[in-house]
């Protein structure tokens, strides 16, 4: 098998959205098949019928999708090995337990919930580290068994675990497991309903779907000896083991909703690019071995490894990932910001009609290193896009003083005289030489025209703003200043 394509799978139970953590064994799945040529597996793992989530599965493969982690069979792909909901093969994992409970790797197990319950209140009371079902029914004959089953009583079928061995498996990442027998519990395969658990059916459908590595969360590590116990009750080869580091909180408990965020929908929500976030969650855990933190999926694609993840828990910084946020902006094109920014703006019911294309790149350009998120944009430069309605307390007690007001009429006049659409560098001059004639310092110009056209103490080069506003709208607004600041 290992030297067969590599064929992993990220197997989630549809909860409603996609964790961070989720997009986190995705994307390391993805990455890994991409790296190896391998093929990328989406099961949906539904034995779970109380936790069914209306929608859930459709939420999942959006949010996937959304990542760019396009996975090559799936259930809404099909593939050699399909449908991969493994609510409708739920005969296929009957028939795998009978085959066990055959063997005398499994057995039935008749116990009432009332049993269960008394049995762990006596364990409980004795102290016993962990609750264990005591194999009450692995002593009844055939005879009986066949008698219960005849008699339509419920029943569960549960593994076989010998006591006293050790069951030990290498993983890529934690290198050597090994767990003792004596606690692992005699886990329930087939549930009364008749599903399987996650357990069997894990197994069972890692084979048959023929993954080659199980790559996945450390939650997952203490259920790995069940799994390694099935895979010898059944006589198959194991697949390559890694358990990926927890996620956590930057008090170094679990990443849990109750401290932010954790479906990928939320980030997409508030306005995060999925570069960052696909950015953000593969280092979670991961890196090259150098210093580059800055990557797009398909770069990530050439230099993943396995071998290169670690074991210690990766802390989820949120300031990181507003960081990457805003590097990922810088690397965009205006002109792939365009429809966000639309977006936004309509959002947040700001009419842009009179506003040409041209005219919203040139802001996007200008506010550049100025923001993390495209609704910054409009919060921090409102003015590219409304008018200025009032302006900043403390410039205009500092910056506007008795003779502000004939000075910039005079600069008004000056940039008045440039052409039909200045630059820069016209503005500058045109303010420069009003400066020098009027025997005053620059600066004497620059605050009140920056405060004039954009009613704030900062922001862009104070000429880039007449550039993006135009001579028009800029003399307009000085005008407008001069007879409200006066
Ligand atoms: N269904 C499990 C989950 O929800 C899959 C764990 C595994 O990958 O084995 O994450």
């Amino acid at each position: 098998m290992i030297n067969d394509t590599p064929r992993v799978r990220f197997a989630p139970s549809p909860t409603g959205y996609l964790h961070v953590g989720g997009l986190r064994t995705a994307l390391y799945n993805y990455l890994f098949a991409k790296r190896n040529n391998g093929k990328f597996v989406l099961r949906i793992e539904d034995t779970d019928r109380n936790r069914y989530v209306e929608g859930a599965v459709e939420n999942l493969i959006n949010a996937l999708k959304w990542c760019g982690l396009d996975y090559d069979e799936g259930p809404d792909k099909g593939g050699d090995y399909g449908p991969y909901m493994q609510s409708q093969r739920l005969e296929i994992y009957k028939e795998h337990a009978l085959q066990l409970v055959e063997n005398g790797h499994a057995y039935y197990c008749f116990c009432t919930p009332a049993r269960l319950e008394e049995l762990k209140k006596e364990q409980q009371a004795a102290k016993l580290p962990q609750a264990k079902y005591d194999k009450h029914c692995l002593s009844l004959s055939n005879d009986e068994v066949a008698a219960k089953l005849n008699a339509g009583e419920q029943y569960v079928i549960r593994l076989n675990v010998r006591p006293g061995q050790k069951v030990a498996f290498t993983d890529i990442i934690r290198e050597y497991v090994e767990f003792d027998s004596n606690n692992i519990d005699d886990q329930v395969l087939i549930k009364g309903d008749g599903y399987p658990t996650y357990h069997l059916a894990n197994v069972v459908d890692d084979h048959l779907m023929k993954i080659t590595h199980v790559v996945r969360g450390e939650e997952w590590l203490s259920s790995t000896p069940k799994h390694v116990l099935l895979y010898d009750f059944f006589g198959w080869e194991k697949p390559i083991f890694a358990h990926l580091p927890l996620l956590l909180n930057p008090d170094r408990s679990k990443l849990s909703k109750r401290q932010g965020d954790v479906a990928v929908e939320d980030y997409r929500a508030k306005g995060y690019f999925k570069e960052a976030l696909v950015n953000f969650v593969s280092l979670l855990g991961w890196n090259a071995g150098d210093d580059k933190e800055f990557y797009y999926l398909n770069e990530l694609a050439e230099k993943f490894s396995l071998e290169r993840v670690n074991k210690a828990g990766a802390v989820f910084d949120i300031e990181k990932l507003n960081w990457l946020n805003a590097e990922h902006l810088r690397a965009k094109d205006p002109a792939d910001l365009l429809q966000t920014l639309k977006d936004e703006l309509t959002a947040a019911g700001i009419g842009f009609t009179d506003k040409t294309d041209d005219y919203l790149k040139n802001v996007i350009a200008v506010m550049k290193e100025r923001v993390s998120f495209v609704k910054e944009y409009i919060e921090k430069s409102p003015y590219f896009f409304l008018p200025v309605t009032s302006y900043d307390e403390n410039s205009k007690l500092k910056n506007w003083n008795p003779d502000t007001g004939a000075q910039m009429t005079r600069l008004k006049d000056e940039f008045l005289k440039l052409g039909d659409s200045p630059v820069k560098e016209d503005y500058e001059s045109a303010l420069k030489n009003v400066a020098a004639e009027l025997n005053i310092g620059a600066g004497k110009l620059i605050h009140p025209l920056r405060l004039s056209t954009s009613g704030m103490a900062a922001g862009p080069g104070v000429y880039d703003i007449p550039v993006v506003l135009g001579k028009a709208e800029t003399v307009k607004r000085i005008e407008d200043a001069i007879t409200r600041l006066q």
